[in-house]
């Protein structure tokens, strides 16, 4: 499908013609709502419980760490321009995993 087409469609669900079409959006959305909470299906990963190939989700997430002392100190020495430079905050990338099959949900580096 056209996805200009496919995406006004996902936009005015109340101007499809069939109740199957309507079905048919319902899912695609949900699909996509899963997949911004879970991440994309990575086809190659096997869950380490139950061991499932293929239903593993996988995104990566950056989340801020903390608050770092030393480099506000010295931003306040060097009048703040070091904060800019750096950041207060260090970023870290985690991968968040979630089985589709048995649930289960964990963390990692990859
Ligand atoms: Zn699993």
């Amino acid at each position: 499908m056209n996805p200009v087409k496919w995406f006004l469609k996902q936009a005015f669900p109340e101007h499809f013609r069939t109740e199957e079409e309507r079905e048919q959006a319902k899912i695609e959305i949900e699909k996509i709502q899963y997949r911004a909470r879970y991440g994309i299906v990575n086809s190659k990963l096997k869950c380490k419980y139950c061991e499932e190939v293929g239903s593993v989700h996988y995104r990566r997430v950056y989340k801020k760490t903390g608050f770092s002392t030393g480099k506000a100190v010295a931003g306040l020495i060097t009048g703040g321009t070091s904060i800019l430079a750096t950041g207060l905050a260090k970023k870290e990338g985690v991968a968040k995993f979630y089985c589709g099959n048995c649930e289960m949900s964990w963390e990692g580096i990859q």
